[in-house]
This record gives C-alpha cells, structure tokens and sequence, in this order.
C-alpha cells in the first residue's frame, strides 16, 4: 500500500514537473525591439518592408520577437537612425546606407553606385559574390550588422524646372541629389543638399531647390514634383538602389538563435517584398503617364554632359578611396562581379528585349 501510494506519488510528481514544463515554455521570454526608419508612417513601398518583416517576425516566433516601428514622424530624426542604433537607443533601423557617407565613406557603395551593377546583379554580388561579407566588414567598427532591406531597381534622373541643354545649365542650380552622384553633381557646380523625404515636395515647391531626384515613377508621380518641375530625366545614378536594415551587434548577439535566424530571414524576405512592390508600382504608374500627366517631358541628358559626368565620377572614386583600403577592397570587388555578370545581363535581358521590341 505504502509503494502504491509512493508510486502514485511519483507519478503525481512526474506530471506536475511536466506541466511545469510546458507552462514555462509557454512563457518563455518575449523580446521586445524598437525599430527606427528613415521614412514617414505611409512611405510605400519604402515603410512596407519594415512592417512586413515585423509581422513575419511576429508571426514565425510565435509572439516570442515582437518589433515596433518608429517611423521618422515618431523619432523625428530621419538621418538620425545610424547613431540611435549604434548608441543602442533603437535595436534597429530601415533606411539606406548612402545617407552615411558623411560618417564613414565606405558604407556608401553598399547601397549603388553611377554607372554600377543592376538590381539583380547587385543581389548576385551581395550573397553570391563576398557582397555580404565585405558589408559586414564595413560596419563592424560601428558595432552594428547590416542586411539588404529591399531594392528600388534603377532609378529616374530626376526632376527639373528647365530643360538642361548644356554643362552651363547645370551651375548654381540647387538639387537634392545624395550619395554618391550627390559627390558628382556638386564637382559640375550644382549646390547639392539632403533633405528628408518627408521636406521634399516643399522645398521644390518654394524655391528651396531648384532639382531632384527621388525614386521612379511609382513612387515620384504621387509625390506631385511634375506639378513644379516637369523635366523628368532618364537615371545614371542609382541603377540598383538596395535599402538597409541596420542591427546593434550587441542586441543581436543576445537573442536566441533560433530568433536570429527568424529576424535575417523575414529582412531578406521583406526586401525581395519590397522589390517586387516597387516595380509594380512603378509599371503601373509608367502605363499612365502620357496619358494622365501630359506635362511630364521625358528626357536624357546630353552627350556633354553625361561625359563629364563618367569622367567626374572616376576622378573622385580615386580621390575618395586613396588611402581607403576598405573602399578598395569594396569596390574592387563590385567592380569585379559586375565584368563578370555584365555580359551575361546582355545576353539574357537586353538582347532578349532588343530582338522583341516591336
Ligand atoms: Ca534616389
């Protein structure tokens, strides 16, 4: 009787121990970040990659990875994302990696380059060409890991006041133009600023700039900048404009691993998300201009000036990567995937186009 009574002790026990179990598994540690963007809360498609991923976040964890969204109406510190993610003040950030290069330089050809790789070149380099690693490298003096966070494909040139017939034409005028080309621009004698995407329309609007480039026609038209400046340009700037997620190291080094693997995959998803998003909308709004937007006038620029921009691009690549080794190295091996996948490019998708245009 006493064993009977022993055992089923035990087995009492055993399923309480059980039990236990299964309820502190269901309370296992809920991580809670914060997330920071460039953008404002209805930026689309740029805020929707962020969001996406958070909710797969959510989702694929089963609760367990939660990120809240700050967009930038909320931190009201757009350009600000680098330092509060570095400082730790935010666990991470949506934004692109060009907007940096007054920090640290060689964080810029991490988001595109004139005259460089295509969208899917670019993704080629990044996780099949040492892309990774080398974006990876740059960031790590500034404790913080980076991932692609969605491509806008190539972009427009930009939008105009006046037709730009000559280099002439250029000088003096004020242009929101950042990254690298912003570098170019500026050695052809155009005041070149960076103004928060949320500032733009405005600042076009009343004479702040005379110029600017934003993203494509999906997202430009909605922005109303052929109402004010209605030359718009064919783009030689950003051919495969890649956005960035940055995450504090340290904070990421915390989090279990199967919620790290969780958090890359759902970024590297949502960028492809984005990619997609943008090009549709992009298509869209191209079906509809001459048909809804008469006054938009579709130009390139001439001749002149396109060469002046290739030589100015190459002379300052040399000026900024001396003493760089970093750079270098980054360059060299965009440089490199890009001979190598270039003629491949040409041979599927333009001679596919060129023989089939009608
Ligand atoms: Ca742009």
């Amino acid at each position: 009787m006493n064993n009977l009574r022993r055992s089923t002790k035990l087995l009492l026990a055993t399923v309480l121990l059980a039990g236990l179990g299964t309820a502190s598994f269901a309370k296992e540690r809920v991580y809670t970040w914060k997330l920071a963007t460039t953008w404002g809360p209805t930026l689309s498609p740029f805020i929707d990659a962020p969001k996406n991923m958070a909710k797969m976040v959510k989702e694929m964890s089963n609760g367990r990875l939660v990120i809240r969204i700050d967009a930038s109406n909320k931190h009201k510190s757009p350009f600000g994302v680098f330092d509060m993610v570095k400082g730790g003040q935010y666990d991470m950030a949506h934004t692109a990696s060009y907007y940096w290069k007054g920090k640290d330089i060689t964080l810029l050809p991490l988001t595109t380059m004139p005259f460089g790789m295509t969208a899917p070149e670019q993704y080629g380099w990044f996780y099949e060409g040492g892309g990774m690693e080398l974006m990876q490298k740059a960031y790590s003096k500034h404790r913080m890991l980076s991932y692609p966070g969605g491509n806008t494909g190539n972009q427009m040139g930009g939008w105009f006041r006046k037709e730009i017939k000559t280099l002439d034409d250029l000088k003096g005028l004020k242009m929101r133009i950042p990254g690298f080309a912003g570098e170019v621009m500026a050695k052809l004698g155009l005041a070149v600023t960076n103004i928060a995407p949320g500032e733009l329309y405005t600042s076009l609007e009343r004479g702040g700039l005379d110029a600017l480039e934003w993203v494509g026609p999906g997202m430009d038209i909605k922005m109303g900048f052929h109402k004010v400046a209605p030359y718009y340009y064919t783009g030689w700037h950003e051919p495969s404009t890649e956005l960035q997620y940055l995450v504090n190291k340290k904070k990421f080094n915390k989090l279990p691993k199967d919620l790290q693997v969780i958090l890359e995959t759902a970024m590297r998803l949502s960028a492809y998300d984005m990619y997609i998003e943008n090009y549709a909308m992009s298509a869209e709004a191209w079906s509809k201009i001459a048909k809804e937007y008469p006054n938009i006038k579709i130009k390139t620029f001439p001749k002149e000036i396109m060469d002046a921009i290739k030589k100015a691009t190459k002379e300052i690549i040399a000026e900024k990567s001396e003493g760089n080794a970093l750079l270098q190295e980054i360059l060299a091996s965009q440089n490199a995937f890009q001979a190598k996948a270039r003629p491949w490019t040409i041979m599927s998708d333009f001679i596919y186009l060129k023989d089939n245009m009608e």
